[in-house]
């Protein structure tokens, strides 16, 4: 039996996976060949693929269904299209919207998220973001579909666009969009008129689409670093980012209500979702793994309970999910990514992200 059945094209969470092409890791020693365990069921007609199986060892074949599978062979473009536009419409109707990637490192979170941010091409003078590369993901492609919105609705509208990027790094909070003091850990505060913030958080006002991602390609680099490589960190801690739109009218009728619309656009990279070898781990490196599968696991039950519908949703068991509290509950629409690697030897990485991704639907 497929793995899940209770979701529809309505729900407010959808699940999609997406299998990355094979990469060298992928292969034997030799370099001549892998053993591929992922099997994407093909799309029939317009119907978009639905499923997939695992196999090990030509056998042992379990079946999964999900919202959406992408194969190897989906363009960063395509992506986009199914996964984050219809989301980002939202925010610029002024609802909140999430898009995350869960995932093994090296099955291909980043290159959805990020993807190539610093290359667009045909930057006017208004900074607008004409094109982007083929192989920009989400965060740019979002960047352009709200600035050419706005640029199309800005005689009749105003528009207010404010950045914050944090990362979550064993559980504390750092601001990657502060140069002076992005060591500085923040702290989460809750206040019954703003709800769930964190205190002392950059929310900068950005004037387009260009300024934008050069902003967020700085910032990018900006990450803690604790004497490992970049890599190997950014795998290891949350990257979340809100693009905030606000939009007012520019003639408004004084007695009508509130005319101010407000989106939140979250975007989230999670740390790598692989179990981490007690045996090969102590120490700082154990207690690291301990947080992340903390709040990778409290996520999980938050989604769960969440398209379930099941009345409590465990908001509070975790940073990440208390950051993401108005990103996840209430109207809000999110989509969550799991990315795979095609091969057997990720296979029990792989099941475990599919295990993930299903108690998501
Ligand atoms: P993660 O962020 O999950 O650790 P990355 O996004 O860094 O993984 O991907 C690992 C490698 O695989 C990178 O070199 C990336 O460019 C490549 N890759 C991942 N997904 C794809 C894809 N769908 N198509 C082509 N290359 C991909
Ligand atoms: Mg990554």
């Amino acid at each position: 039996r497929p793995n899940s059945a209770s979701s529809d094209e309505h729900s407010r969470i959808r699940v999609v996976v997406r299998v990355r092409p094979p990469i060298q890791e992928d292969y034997d020693h030799s370099f001549e060949a892998y053993e591929e365990c992922v099997n994407v069921i093909p799309h029939t007609g317009d119907n978009p693929s639905k499923f997939l199986t695992l196999t090990r060892s030509h056998t042992d074949e379990r079946d999964f269904m999900f919202d959406l599978v992408l194969g190897s062979d989906i363009q960063q473009s395509s992506m986009y299209g199914v996964v984050a536009e219809d989301i980002v419409n939202d925010v610029l109707q002024g609802f909140n919207g999430t898009v995350m990637a869960y995932g093994q490192t090296g099955t291909g979170k980043t290159h959805t998220i990020f993807g190539d941010i610093g290359n667009f091409q045909g930057i006017n003078a208004s900074g607008r973001v004409d094109s982007v590369s083929a192989k920009a993901g989400v965060i740019p492609r979002a960047v352009q579909q709200i600035f050419d919105h706005i640029e199309q609705n800005q005689e009749e509208t105003e528009f207010q666009v404010t950045l914050s990027y944090t990362q979550l790094y064993k559980e504390n909070i750092y601001d990657l969009l502060d140069e002076d003091r992005s060591g500085k850990i923040l702290h989460l505060r809750e206040s019954s008129r703003t709800g769930v913030y964190v205190d002392g958080l950059t929310a900068l006002a950005v004037t387009s689409g260009t300024h934008l991602l050069d902003i967020v390609s700085v910032a990018s680099k900006r990450r803690v670093m604790a004497g490992t490589s970049m890599n190997q960190l950014s795998s290891r801690s949350h990257v979340i980012m809100f693009i905030t739109v606000e939009q007012r009218p520019k003639q408004t009728d004084p007695m009508a209500p509130d005319p101010v619309r407000r989106g939140v656009l979250a975007i989230v990279d999670l740390a790598g979702s692989e179990r981490v070898s007690k045996t090969m781990s102590e120490g700082s490196r154990l207690d690291e793994a301990k947080k992340i599968n903390q709040s990778l696991s409290a996520l999980g039950n938050c989604v769960a309970a969440l398209s379930s519908g099941s009345g409590h949703v465990p908001l509070r068991d975790s940073k990440l999910t208390r950051l993401l509290t108005d990103s996840l509950g209430g109207n809000t629409k999110t989509v969550i990514c799991a990315t795979v690697g095609p091969a057997e030897c990720n296979y029990d990485e792989t099941y475990s992200t599919l295990l993930f991704a299903s108690r998501c639907m």
